[in-house]
């Protein structure tokens, strides 16, 4: 079964912000919602479509899952890594379950979110959360890859109670809150609702002797030392996850994975698109006219010879095979595209001066120099067209 990728469905690009994403969703479902299209398979599959799609998009975790593992990171079958499928990634829920009242509407159509959304005690409640790391680096550590020494403070496991929650002689108790239930009820208008016992995160037990540093919890907040290592060919928003690297669960609960999000500084000479590398190199006027070769410092920091055609143009684009960017899972580089800028010499002495006089007295008009008069032809053959119109 082929799915068709999601940010396309939407018709957004891949760096999309969630109001973006909010946005092209809801244009899309007030098109094609069933109630506006009585009848209409075609129509129903492709608001189904849009709609999970964007419950994916919407939710920050699941989006990185999605960018990472497509479609098969939230196929249950797919066995990706841990036991029950992609299991972190269907807590909350995100923004999809706010109370907004268009969701509330299309909740109502049915077909997501109330089969999905219900009530789950148990493990899931209890894995740590996922945590963003966001780490800058230049454009030559981009092209070369790295390993990066990182910091950051996060709930980890309790070292004294290894995570359990509970001291030496702890016992698992009924939580008196919920009465083992896990849910407590209450009212709001005409609806009672459901939530999670929030004194037992929904076990429906408690620890009778809680561990003292973590409160019971399972866990403290640790400063974390980890080493990323960043594949040569990143680009700005590549994100790199680290898994059961995030925030420690609670009472012993899974751990949340990390995400390393990549920025590329700007470069002072080079400006990338994916993996094609840009800049602009002045050359003097006579090299233009007679061509030579010049030294450019690539990406590699390797010196690479730029050979400049006899009369060159300020504008022409030149390209240079593979001394581009590198590129993540492939051993091609991009293309360097030097774009060569003429630069009319300024400052001149008397005796160039009367060199170019002499050069100007043989100048051979169109042969020389065919755009510039073509284009004084042209404009000159305009007025005369004016001039005969009147
Ligand atoms: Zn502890
Ligand atoms: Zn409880």
């Amino acid at each position: 079964m082929s799915k068709q990728d999601f940010y396309q469905l939407l018709n957004v690009s891949k760096t999309a912000s969630k109001d973006e994403i909010k946005k092209a969703y809801r244009k899309n479902a007030m098109k094609y919602h069933p109630d506006r299209n009585p009848n209409d398979k075609v129509a129903e599959d492709k608001f189904r479509s849009m709609t999970e799609a964007y419950e994916i998009l919407s939710d920050e975790q699941k989006r990185a899952a999605y960018d990472q593992y497509g479609h098969a990171a939230f196929d249950q079958n797919a066995g990706m890594g841990r036991g029950g499928g992609f299991g972190g990634f269907h807590q909350g829920g995100g923004d999809f379950n706010a109370n907004s009242i268009f969701e509330e509407m299309l909740r109502g159509f049915g077909g997501f979110g109330g089969g999905q959304s219900g009530f789950n005690s148990a493990p899931e409640k209890l894995r740590g959360s996922d945590i963003r790391y966001d780490l800058q680096i230049t454009l030559e550590q981009a092209f070369e890859g790295l390993s990066e020494k990182i910091q950051f403070v996060t709930n980890d496991v309790c070292s004294s109670c290894k995570g359990s929650g509970g001291s030496k002689d702890s016992k698992t108790i009924n939580c008196q809150t919920c009465k083992g239930h896990g849910a407590v009820h209450f009212q709001q208008g005409i609806f009672t609702m459901e939530r999670t016992c929030q004194t037992c995160d929904g076990l429906g037990k408690t620890i009778s002797d809680p561990c003292k540093p973590c409160h019971g919890q399972g866990r403290t907040r640790q400063q974390k030392n980890l080493e990323v290592k960043i594949p040569a060919g990143v680009d700005n928003g590549t994100r790199i996850r680290m898994t059961g690297e995030g925030e420690a669960g609670l009472r012993g609960g899974g751990k949340g994975d990390l995400y390393v999000y990549i920025t590329v500084k700007p470069h002072k000479f080079f400006k990338r698109a994916e993996k094609d590398l840009y800049c602009s190199v002045p050359i003097s006027m006579v090299t233009a006219a007679m061509g030579g070769s010049i030294d450019l410092p690539a990406i590699d920091s390797k010196a690479v010879a730029l050979t400049i055609p006899e009369g060159t143009q300020s504008g022409t684009q030149l390209r240079l095979r593979h001394k581009g960017m590198s590129a993540i899972k492939s051993a091609y580089r991009g293309d360097l595209i030097v774009e060569i800028k003429v630069e009319t010499p300024v400052h001149l002495n008397q005796k160039q001066k009367d060199l170019l006089t002499q050069f100007k007295d043989l100048e051979k008009g169109n042969s020389n120099s065919p755009q510039s008069s073509g284009f004084f032809t042209k404009v000159k053959n305009f007025f005369d067209d004016i001039k005969g119109a009147s």
